[in-house]
């Protein structure tokens, strides 16, 4: 299948299973949001999709390519946290060009314009990642991870240090940008409502086992 595919993943932590058989897929244009209390296994999936966590066993497919041995940075996926994870003492646009400091400079531009359009923050691109607000910050750490073109996005309750008012918003301002960008998407969270308003499916994580 093209996508993402997950084949009977297991992982685990001393004697635990933090992840246990589990299997999932995840198509080439679709928002995946993984749903499950503290504890259950989410991020531990997610750094095991992004070839940060080793398998016990199980497969990492993509496009039926077999990922599983494939070192991190070869796999086109990028991870985003909590907390965005900016450089304080850069400017927005040096944070944006992060991830593509080896394209022509030219281009390199061009993209970083293109992604705080996308980002709704035109302009911005001389400021301070200090001087942001909250969700401007989470807003310039979407169009970082966005800026090589990622074949899939790995979204770490990207929302949850923001208030509930912000989160609202910038949970469907997500969702838009990642369909128009045609970028698939697993987006972890603990919030029943952010997951339904994000997410093409929704699916549950209870004790490493999908329900
Ligand atoms: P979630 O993201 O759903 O909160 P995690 O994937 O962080 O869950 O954790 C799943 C389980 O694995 C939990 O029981 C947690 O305590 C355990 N765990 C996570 N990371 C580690 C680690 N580095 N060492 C040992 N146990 C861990």
């Amino acid at each position: 299948m093209n996508g993402l595919e997950l084949q009977n993943i297991y992982v685990s932590y001393g004697d635990q299973w933090a992840v246990e058989d589990l299997s999932l897929t995840v198509g080439e244009k679709e928002i995946v949001a993984l749903l499950g209390p503290s504890g259950s296994g989410k991020s531990t999936l997610l750094r095991a999709v992004a070839g940060v966590e080793p398998l016990e066993s199980g497969k990492v497919l993509w496009n039926g390519q077999n990922f599983t041995e494939m070192p991190a940075h070869k796999r086109g996926f990028v991870l985003m946290f909590q907390d965005g994870q900016l450089f304080p003492n850069m400017s927005v646009a040096k944070n944006i060009a992060y991830g593509i400091a080896s394209w022509p400079r030219a281009e390199r531009e061009k993209r970083v314009e293109e992604l705080l359009e996308i980002v709704e923050l035109p302009g911005y691109g001389t400021r301070r990642v200090n001087e942001l607000s909250g969700g401007e910050a989470q807003r310039v750490a979407l169009a970082r991870s966005l800026a090589p073109r990622p074949r899939l996005l790995l979204l770490d309750e990207p929302l949850s240090a923001l208030d509930k008012a912000l989160r609202e918003r910038l949970a469907a301002f997500l969702g838009e940008t990642l369909r128009a960008s045609g970028t698939p998407a697993i987006f972890v969270t603990h919030d029943p409502e952010e997951a339904e308003a994000i997410a093409d499916r929704v699916e549950t994580l209870e004790c490493g086992k999908l329900r």
